[in-house]
C-alpha cells in the first residue's frame, strides 16, 4: 500500500449529475493491490479523515499538486504519428497525399516498433493512461502496438485496419485474410494483461460488403472486443457513403446494417447526425469519440451537444492525431469548448470545465464500458476500486498558469485555467497502475 497527500480530483457516481467533480484541497489517496493483484483505489478523501487510519503506510507528499484521473483517449491513429501538422484540402485530400502514403510504410515491423514505442511514450508523457487506437491495415502494426503498451502496462485497445478497397495498393487488405487475420489477432491479445481487440473498418467507404458483413460477424462472435470507425465527419464523405450503400437510411445506418453498432463500439466524429442517428447511437449503447482538434483543423464541423444530450447518446473526447493537432488532453479539451460554443449552426452552449474534464476521464471510460459496471473494470476515474492510473499535476507548471490559477475562486475557475493554459508541461508524472504476481 501506498499513500498520496495532495489536492484530489475525481468524478461523483451516484445521485448526482456524473459529470460533477469531486474535489479535496487537501486528500489522501491510498492506492493497493487488489485480489488480483492490479494495483486499485484502496480509499480516498479528506487527508485530516484518512491520515489517522492509515498511518503506518508510506506516504508521498505532494501539496501544491493535484492528482486526477488518467486521462482516455477514445480515438486516434498511431500510424498517424509523423503525418500530424500536414496541410490539406479538406479530409479526402489529407488521406491521399499524406496519411496513406504514411500507412503503406507500416508494412515493416521495424518500422511499426519504432513508432510504436515513440507513440506510447507521447501517450504517457501526456498523461493518457487508455487509450483506443487505430493502427494500419499490416498485422505487423498490431502486434508492434501491443508490445510496445505491455511493458508500461497502458490500456491499450486496437485492431487491424479492414480496408478493401477505394485505397492504394500497398495500404489495402484482401476481404477473406483481413477477417481471419483479426480473429487470430483477437485470440492472440484480447485480455492479455489490460490489452483488448477492437474491430476496426476504417470507414464504411473502405471496405466491401463482404469485409463490413464479415467484420459484423466477429462483433457477434466476440461481444467483449471492441469496434471502432469513423462515420459523418464530413459532407463529401458522406455523400460518398450514401452512394455506395443507398439502401441504408443513413450513412450511421450502414453500420447497424451490417451488425456493427453495439455496446463498446465507438464511431469518431458523429458530426453531422439526424435525431434518428442518435437515437440508433442511444439505443445500441454505441458512443461518439468526438475529436475536436481533428474537427476544427480539417474544417469538418461542430460536434452538436446539445443534440447529443438532448436524444441521450454517450460521447467522450478523443484526439484523432494526425488528423487532430495535438496528444494533450488539455488541446483537446480547449477544443471542445470552442466547438460547443459555436452557435451558427447548431444551438451555442458553453460547456463546463468539469463536463469537459469528466468526458476525457470518467465519461470516456463509461463510453468503453469501462466504469465498474457488470463486473468489468472501473478506470478514468478515483473512486475506490477503480484502477489506480493517474496523473500529478502542477497548476504552477507556467508563469502564466501560477499566475491564473492564483486567482482561481471555484473549482470551475482552477480547472478552466489549465484547460485552456495548461498543456503536457503541466502533467509532472503519469502513473499507470501495475499487476503485481
Ligand atoms: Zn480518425
Amino acid at each position: 500500500m501506498k499513500a498520496y497527500r495532495a489536492a484530489l480530483l475525481r468524478f461523483a457516481t451516484d445521485g448526482v449529475p456524473a459529470h460533477s467533480a469531486v474535489y479535496e484541497e487537501d486528500g489522501l489517496l491510498l492506492v493497493g493491490p487488489d485480489a488480483r493483484g492490479q494495483q486499485v483505489v484502496q480509499a480516498i478523501g479528506p487527508y485530516a479523515d484518512l491520515a489517522p487510519r492509515h498511518a503506518r503506510v508510506p506516504c508521498e507528499d505532494l501539496r501544491g499538486r493535484i492528482i486526477a484521473p488518467g486521462f482516455v483517449d477514445l480515438h486516434n491513429h498511431y500510424p498517424q504519428t509523423d503525418v500530424i501538422a500536414s496541410p490539406a484540402e479538406g479530409l479526402l485530400p489529407w488521406l491521399e497525399h499524406y496519411t496513406f502514403p504514411e500507412e503503406e510504410r507500416f508494412s515493416s515491423p521495424e518500422y511499426c516498433a519504432q513508432a510504436a514505442a515513440f507513440f506510447i511514450a507521447e501517450l504517457l508523457r501526456n498523461g493518457v493512461t487508455t487509450s483506443l487506437s487505430f493502427a494500419s491495415a499490416h498485422i505487423s502494426s498490431v502486434n508492434a502496438l501491443f508490445e510496445a503498451a505491455r511493458q508500461p502496462q497502458l490500456r491499450l485497445i486496437t485492431g487491424l485496419c479492414l480496408m478493401d478497397r477505394h485505397a492504394p495498393d500497398g495500404v489495402r487488405n484482401d476481404t477473406e485474410q483481413s477477417l481471419l487475420d483479426t480473429e487470430a489477432l483477437i485470440q492472440k491479445w484480447h485480455g492479455v494483461d489490460r490489452l483488448g481487440y477492437a474491430i476496426t473498418p476504417r470507414f464504411a467507404p473502405s471496405c466491401s460488403d463482404a469485409q463490413l458483413r464479415g467484420a459484423g460477424e466477429l462483433a457477434d462472435r466476440y461481444p467483449q472486443v471492441w469496434i471502432q470507425s469513423h462515420v459523418a465527419e464530413n459532407k463529401d464523405e458522406i455523400r460518398w457513403a450514401r452512394e455506395l450503400f443507398p439502401q441504408s437510411r443513413s450513412y450511421l445506418a450502414t453500420y447497424a446494417d451490417f451488425g456493427l453498432m453495439r455496446e463498446r463500439a465507438i464511431y469518431a466524429h458523429c458530426i453531422h447526425f439526424d435525431d434518428e442517428d442518435r437515437a440508433l447511437m442511444r439505443g445500441s449503447g454505441a458512443a461518439a469519440a468526438v475529436s475536436p482538434t481533428s474537427n476544427l483543423f480539417l474544417g469538418s464541423g461542430f460536434f452538436d451537444y446539445a443534440g447529443a444530450d438532448r436524444i441521450g447518446m454517450r460521447y467522450g473526447l478523443a484526439s484523432d492525431v494526425g488528423g487532430g493537432t495535438s496528444f494533450s488532453p488539455f488541446h483537446t479539451m480547449l477544443a471542445a469548448y470552442v466547438v460547443g460554443r459555436e452557435g451558427q449552426t447548431k444551438p451555442g452552449l458553453s460547456l463546463k470545465p468539469q463536463h469537459l474534464w469528466w468526458q476525457h476521464t470518467a465519461g470516456a471510460a463509461a463510453a468503453l464500458g469501462l466504469d465498474g459496471r457488470s463486473g468489468h473494470a472501473c478506470i478514468g476515474n478515483l473512486q475506490p476500486g477503480c484502477e489506480a492510473d493517474f496523473v500529478v499535476l502542477n497548476p504552477q507548471a507556467t508563469p502564466l498558469l501560477a499566475r491564473r490559477t492564483a486567482r482561481a475562486s471555484s473549482l470551475d475557475e482552477l480547472l478552466f485555467a489549465l484547460i485552456v493554459l495548461g498543456d503536457d508541461r503541466v502533467v509532472e508524472r503519469t502513473v499507470v497502475s501495475q499487476r503485481t504476481p
